[in-house]
């Protein structure tokens, strides 16, 4: 029986919409739907938003640096939430019209409706039976709450983008990227911040070194930081909230925003329709060429929990509407995928942590720790760059880098390049730095500071 479309993909972000629009520039009839906003997470309630309000959160202190260079000081007293809030708005307005028309122009039918299964090959796409060949499941994540009482008077990740005023005090849950990145924006912009997490050390996974320096600028910065406790309760006030925390100190706050994970989007897919059990937390299981048990349903994206970072989901989008319709198969890798946290300095990482590359044998650590040339004469506190390799003792190939700085995102993706090709120590070494940069400190790390792994412990 033929079907309506050679490949129907449910959801309209980064995945959904890259494997959609390659798929049907190979020829193949190619169906999206999206029940929410094109462009899903990223453009709308993720990268995009969140980064034009770091953006914003900066120039305070910005302002209050020029200072030091002579400009006249200003104050960021009075920053115009409701502007920033239009201008930012219409750029998610203008970019995720832009996802439409990518897909219009390649000729994909789109949905503006929620998919879900009937069968294997069939899906209610909004009251109508649409059936296809293969199908893709690009559903990404949802933000969630902790089970406490009195969640539902927090809020979530979305609704930093929907708040109609700054908030004068916020409590933010969580230790991961979101979490720190929502402090930094909200005290960047005026609000007085709790950040709350469960370990010693905010931004687990990240190299040890940077969470220390991470906390460091955090507290500088002016976050209050509540290392190791877990939030009990959440109760109303008449003029804002209390938030109870496992350690028995409390917090009044204007608004709580739980940064504290978030779950793949698959409850109510009709997944058993189609023959599929998702994992415990809800991820659904796929193989490394992103195949379900059902050989002809893949998924991608945030719904598959691996690495949950856009490049990644368009990337993988990508290589599978090659692999499928393309005669180019391939996989996209997931080893080496640069990464950063925009707090202020920002972070941005590539390879294995020390404690990573350590487990696997002996490796040698260079650390440095500077004042970058904007602050020795701005002279604000926490500040401090901090730049690390780690390198094989044996073959010398840097395993990994880390950096917490200013331009850290920007100077880390040429990095990741270099160490996705295998790049030595004697590599970065023999390269001429610019100069005067932050980033030619990468070339130019002399003194090893430390050993590490197997070998350390035999010394
Ligand atoms: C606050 C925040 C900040 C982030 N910052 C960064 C960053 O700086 N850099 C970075 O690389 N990544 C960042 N991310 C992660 C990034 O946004 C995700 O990894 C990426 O969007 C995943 O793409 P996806 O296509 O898998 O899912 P999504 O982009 O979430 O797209 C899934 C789409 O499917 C739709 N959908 C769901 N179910 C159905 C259904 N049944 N029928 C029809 N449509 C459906 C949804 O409405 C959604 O639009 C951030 C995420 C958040 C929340």
């Amino acid at each position: 029986m033929p079907y309506d479309f050679d490949l129907f993909v449910i959801g309209g972000g980064s995945a959904g919409v890259r494997c959609g629009r390659i798929a049907a520039g190979h020829g193949a009839r190619v169906a999206v739907a999206e029940e929410r906003f094109w462009g899903g997470t990223c453009v709308n309630v993720g990268c995009v938003p969140k980064k034009i309000m770091v953006n914003a959160a900066e120039y305070g202190a910005w302002m209050e640096d020029a200072a030091a260079f002579g400009w006249p000081h200003h104050r960021h007293q009075h920053h115009d939430w409701a502007k920033l809030a239009a201008a930012r708005d219409a750029e998610v307005t203008r970019l995720s019209g832009i996802y439409g028309k990518l897909l219009a122009g390649a000729g994909v039918t789109s949905f503006d409706a929620r998919a879900t299964f009937l069968d294997p090959h069939t899906l209610d796409v909004g009251g109508q039976r649409v059936t296809a060949e293969r199908i893709v499941i690009a559903t990404g994540g949802t933000p969630m709450r902790l089970d406490i009482p009195g969640a539902e008077l927090g809020l979530v990740s979305d609704d930093l983008f929907t708040l109609k005023a700054l908030p004068r005090r916020a409590v933010v849950i969580g230790g991961g990227y979101i979490a720190v990145e929502f402090a930094t924006i909200l005290q960047g912009l005026g609000a007085e911040v709790d950040l709350m997490y469960r370990a010693p050390l905010p931004l687990r996974g990240f190299d040890e070194d940077i969470r220390g320096a991470a906390a460091e600028a955090l507290a500088a910065q002016g976050i209050r930081l509540n290392p190791d406790v877990r939030p009990t309760r959440i109760t109303a006030l008449p003029d804002g909230l209390m938030v109870a925390m496992s350690n028995n100190f409390m917090r009044e706050a204007d608004a709580v925003f739980f940064c504290t994970g978030r779950a793949p989007n698959t409850a109510g897919l009709g997944l058993e329709k189609a023959g599929i059990a998702p994992l415990a937390g809800g991820a659904i299981p796929v193989n490394d060429d992103h195949q379900t048990v059902q050989p002809h349903i893949y998924a991608l994206g945030d719904v598959i929990d691996r690495v949950n970072l856009t490049p990644m989901a368009t990337a993988v989008g990508h290589a599978l509407a090659d692999t499928l319709f393309g005669s180019n198969p391939r996989r996209a890798s997931y080893d080496n995928v640069a990464t950063a946290v925009f707090m202020s300095p920002p972070i941005a990482t590539v390879g294995l942590t020390e404690t990573e590359a350590a487990a696997r044998g002996p490796v040698d650590v260079y650390v440095t720790r500077f004042t970058p040339m904007r602050h020795t004469i701005s002279k604000r506190e926490g500040r401090k760059t901090l730049m690390k390799l780690v390198v094989c003792q044996a073959t010398q190939k840097v395993l990994g880098a880390h950096m917490l700085g200013e331009d850290a995102a920007e100077i880390m993706q040429g990095i990741g390049i270099a160490i996705g090709m295998g790049a030595t120590k004697q590599d970065f070494d023999r390269t001429i730095g610019i100069h005067p940069t932050a980033a030619e400190e990468f070339v130019t790390l002399r003194t090893r500071t430390r050993v590490a792994g197997v070998a350390a412990a035999a010394q």
